[in-house]
């Protein structure tokens, strides 16, 4: 870090990498920036962690894509084949003009020539608001369906389902700095110190002040060195695991009677179906000893006040919106929410993705989960879009757009910064249904996996280069401001957006992202007294109930959104992972993230700090499961499942389980997405990445 003589000028904006949503000042020299420091956000108070401060410099790496390219007509065959430093054998550059004409005349021709389901999208959860909300208004104003979708269909699809479901608001009920408040906290299905690692620091300093924290987690998470409590229990077993915890609040009766009564419905229903769910009987699939269990138990119903939250080990099976439910249904009978100290938070993965969903860039909701089935609430919309209805059926998924795509129902698909060739279940599958696209037009920063297989590449911005507004976890709106220029002729993803639609004839005319929250204000009320110009100079966290109410870090104190006011209990049914190990496959692997590479790596891989500390893909296996394979920390492992193999450099790692292996997901030369089941959660339709059966063998042996 250097000192305030260094830069030539700073400026303000948000990280651009986890939900947490950090502030920072980008000290900037030679329209470079130089280097980035924490400020006092909300969610920060001046920290950062290592991919804030020194993830920075991917902005101005020689990988950046300049130009927009066009795939020549002597193209080899679509693959994940492309040099990012040798793009010329597979693109050409092209003008502006020439590469808007191939995508949005492309894109109209396929729509005529096929009908407007011909063409899906997929938006970004790393771009901003407002191009969130462009990204899902292009799709339906301009092919009247709803088949759009983005990354939270593979991180916390089944969380918001859950939430909605019961208790009416798809977002956290209260802020993760609200632990400062309570005096105990369940995390659970999480790793907040690699993956949130700036929340990471409330939750240690909350255990260091004494408050007890219970880990449950399959994996030995660092978070246990802070824990009252650690539960590792087996993996997929998070339903038998919380409904035996509640069956013991049930049973001795430490439930909150008075909420239950004037708070939710279906109690009884709950209560019965609890009384199967004995911590005696739960422990064969939990592997958790019933002591521990009532433990726990008493802890949590007997808190003051008490947080939960949760990961995507919650959310990524296929019963992830029963794993949430459960959590849901713990929280309302001891009374655990709408208090300060007391509350759900799922812990949300990127940086925008909270707002993304806001903004509606889901299938089966607009913005503010205002369902597309309705049809006056659709009209509130084209009735602003000054458009046509659009289609009333809930829109494809992510997969179930890349199956549609792979069957050739869907012809053409428009991508902005998102790399499902990399995050997509099944990746193998997902690139040979992208090989097979008449037209895929992506958007970004550089040459993705996915970007292999376009036919028209437009270079984007990133965030550090551009305005507009983003919504952390804690449902904060944030502003972000651009601190250099986009390199070479690359534009803000809005301008991008804006430009195709008027291509298409929708008549937009958008000229500055202001304008474009502006509108969004028309339909969302949770915006109501969130203006851009107290965005400038403020955070505020939605909702807020005044011009000069800096917004609600609790919510839902006295009633819920949902009929009656009343929050619901729905019970949950154990069901076993998708696939069991056997013979062939023996063991079980689970995939997540690592402290120092952001999700597919795009940006991280290219940032010379976070590359030099992680730069080569690694799995970790505990040390007894190495030693019977022979296999010295270091060498080689060969992963294989149902969809493929790869090969991976195998680390120890004591706190995981003897039968199980953890694979990161960022590094394209062992894909852990290759091996990854696409199999899907009935609502939330979100993957099972984190259970899959595999074989693990040294890698020479082959
Ligand atoms: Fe960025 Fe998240 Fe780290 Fe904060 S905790 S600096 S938002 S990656």
């Amino acid at each position: 870090v250097g000192d305030s003589k260094d830069y030539d000028s700073e400026t303000e904006s948000v990280c651009p990498f986890c939900g947490v949503g950090c502030l920072v000042s980008l000290k900037v020299k030679d329209g470079k920036v130089k280097y980035v420091e924490g400020i006092n956000g909300p969610a920060n108070e001046g920290r950062l962690c290592v991919k804030g401060r020194f993830g920075f410099d991917y902005i101005h790496h020689d990988h950046r894509l300049t130009k927009p390219l066009i795939r020549r007509d002597d193209a080899p065959a679509k693959g994940l084949n492309v040099d990012p430093g040798n793009l010329m054998t597979h693109f050409r550059e092209a003008t502006w003009e020439e590469a808007m004409e191939k995508a949005a005349g492309g894109m109209a021709n396929l729509a005529q020539a096929h009908g407007g389901r011909a063409i899906a999208g997929f938006g970004s959860a790393k771009c901003t608001n407002e191009e969130a909300y462009l990204f899902q208004k292009l799709i339906r104003q301009g092919f009247k369906h709803n088949n759009v979708d983005h990354c939270t269909r593979l991180c916390h699809a089944s969380s918001v389902a859950a939430l909605i479901e019961n208790v009416g608001s798809g977002a956290v009920t209260a802020t993760f700095n609200e632990i400062e408040n309570a005096d105990v906290a369940i995390t659970i299905g999480c790793n907040p110190i690699e993956n949130h690692p700036v929340a990471a620091t409330y939750f240690k300093q909350f255990a260091k002040r004494g408050g007890k924290l219970i880990v449950m987690d399959p994996r030995g998470v660092g978070m246990r060195k802070f824990a009252d409590h650690m539960l590792q229990f087996r993996p997929g077993a998070d339903v038998a695991l919380l409904n035996s915890i509640m069956h013991v609040i049930v049973e001795e009766k430490l439930y909150d009677e008075q909420y239950i009564e004037t708070y939710t419905e279906n109690w009884e229903a709950e209560k019965a179906h609890l009384a199967d769910f004995s911590p005696e009987k739960m422990e064969a699939i939990s592997g958790i000893d019933p002591e521990t269990i009532r433990d726990v138990a008493r802890i949590y119903a007997g808190a003051k006040s008490a947080l939960i939250f949760w990961g995507m080990g919650v959310s990524q099976h296929i019963h992830g919106t029963d794993n949430s439910r459960c959590l849901i249904s713990l929280a309302l009978m001891c009374g655990q929410v709408g208090r300060p100290g007391a509350g759900l938070h799922p812990l949300r993965g990127q940086n925008n993705v909270q707002g993304a969903s806001d903004a509606g860039l889901i299938p089966m909701f607009l913005p503010d989960y205002q369902t597309v089935t309705d049809d006056q609430i659709r009209d509130n919309f084209t009735g602003v879009w000054g458009s046509d209805d659009f289609s009333n059926e809930k829109g494809l998924t992510v997969t179930e757009i890349v199956d549609q795509v792979y069957a050739g129902n869907i012809k053409g698909m428009y991508i902005q910064g998102e790399n499902p060739a990399m995050s997509d279940p099944d990746a193998e599958h997902a690139r040979d249904a992208f090989a097979k696209l008449d037209l895929m037009v992506v958007q970004d920063i550089f040459l993705t996996e996915t970007a292999n297989y376009a036919d028209v590449i437009l270079p984007a911005s990133a965030l550090y280069e551009k305005s507009g507004t983003v919504s952390n976890t804690n449902r904060q709106v944030q502003m972000v401001r651009p601190a250099v220029a986009p390199p070479g002729e690359a534009r803000e993803d809005w301008a991008i957006t804006t430009e195709l639609a008027q291509r298409l004839g929708l008549g937009w005319t958008y000229t500055h992202p202001s304008e474009i929250f502006a509108e969004m204000k028309l339909n969302m009320k949770s915006l109501n007294n969130i203006t851009w110009d107290r965005l400038k100079t403020e955070t505020v966290t939605y909702p807020s109930l005044s011009p000069t109410d800096p917004g609600q870090a609790v919510v839902f104190g006295d009633g819920f959104p949902r009929p009656d006011g009343r929050a619901r209990f729905t019970p949950a049914a154990v069901i076993a992972p998708d696939e069991a190990p056997d013979a062939d496959f023996p063991m079980i692997m689970t995939t997540g993230r690592q402290l120092e590479h952001w999700h597919t790596g795009s940006m991280t891989r290219r940032s010379k700090v976070l590359d030099a500390v992680e730069p080569e893909a690694n799995c970790s296996l505990h040390p007894k499961t190495l030693r019977r394979l022979g296999v010295e920390p270091g060498e080689m492992v060969r992963l294989s499942t149902r969809r493929g193999s790869i090969e991976i450099m195998a680390r120890a790692d004591r706190a995981i389980a003897e039968d199980m292996v953890f694979v990161p997901f960022a590094y394209v030369e062992a894909a852990a997405n290759v091996l990854t089941n696409p199999a899907i959660d009935p609502y939330g339709k979100i993957p099972e990445f984190k259970f899959s059966a595999v074989k693990v063998e040294k890698a020479t042996a082959i």
